[in-house]
């Protein structure tokens, strides 16, 4: 893949890109709010739908490829793009919750897993280190660097110091005027290669990282990608631009820390 159709945005793009990602960061802090065994992710896409119009904002990805809704909501070997449906959340589930907005010309993207409950302890650590893994992957992503560089330090954290499965299938990307655009972002890598990462490029990172073997298949209703093994899956995502000395994160997990803190419902990463 070459640079010729990365779309490099301007200062002004990405304040924009910033903005749409606070609508998104909001919304997940409204999930984090609410979230409790018994609820639906129905009932969650139904609230961030109205969350993000009332914000002036569309959905991202309703309608997207057909997607038919707001969020994906993706529970315990769901990787990604699970649609939510009727199923009732209960103690011990792990919930990731990927949402994305689009406001003013530009898409937001970002996810959080959740832990409700007792979540066992081996499940709350590959939690913590796809998190980790994810700040360790956009502290790469500073201009002269590379797009393995990212996908490197990811790759080592989660793979070869805990032996967990890093998702090959899916992978992050650019993000702007379209949800999806180049570059992909492929959370594995070698450290050197790939394309140069310069200022003005913003991507999502997004860690989807597996306790057992990093195969994954797809559902035949399309879209829900589970792991091959049943085993859970974690996955974290923050939209964030290359920065000259440091990547500036767009969208801001602290809406989501800060209601965790206050739901009993819920533990901290
Ligand atoms: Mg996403
Ligand atoms: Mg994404």
């Amino acid at each position: 893949m070459g640079n010729n159709d990365i779309y490099y945005k301007t200062e002004g793009e990405i304040e924009l890109i910033r903005n749409s990602n606070l609508i998104v960061s909001k919304t997940l802090g409204m999930i984090a709010e609410v979230l409790k065994p018994g609820l639906t992710g129905k009932v969650l896409d139904k609230l961030a739908e109205s969350f993000i119009r009332d914000h002036g904002a569309t959905p991202s990805f309703k309608g997207y490829g057909g997607f038919p809704a707001t969020l994906c909501v993706s529970r315990n070997e769901v990787v990604v793009h699970g649609i939510p449906d009727d199923t009732e959340f209960v103690d011990g589930d792990i919930v990731s919750v990927d949402c994305g907005a689009y406001y003013e010309g530009f898409h937001g993207d970002c996810a959080y897993t959740f832990a409700i409950g007792e979540v066992n302890e081996e499940v709350m650590k590959l939690l913590q280190t796809t998190k980790r893994s994810l700040y360790l992957g956009i502290e790469q992503a500073i201009a002269g660097n590379r797009i393995g560089d990212i996908g490197f330090a990811v790759q080592q954290i989660t793979e070869k110091l805990n032996g967990y499965g890093v998702v090959r299938e899916m992978v992050g990307h650019g993000v702007g005027r379209s949800l999806h655009e180049k570059p992909e972002v492929p959370n594995y890598g070698k450290r050197g290669k790939g394309i140069v990462l310069k200022e003005g490029l913003v991507i999502a990172i997004e860690p989807m990282i597996n306790l057992g073997d990093y195969r994954v298949r797809q559902l035949n209703d399309g879209w829900t990608i589970i792991t091959r093994d049943k085993k859970p899956s974690a996955h974290y995502e923050h939209s964030i631009a290359v920065g000259k000395n440091k990547a500036d994160i767009l969208s801001d997990h602290s809406f989501v820390e800060n209601a965790i803190k206050n739901n009993p419902n819920l533990r901290e990463i």
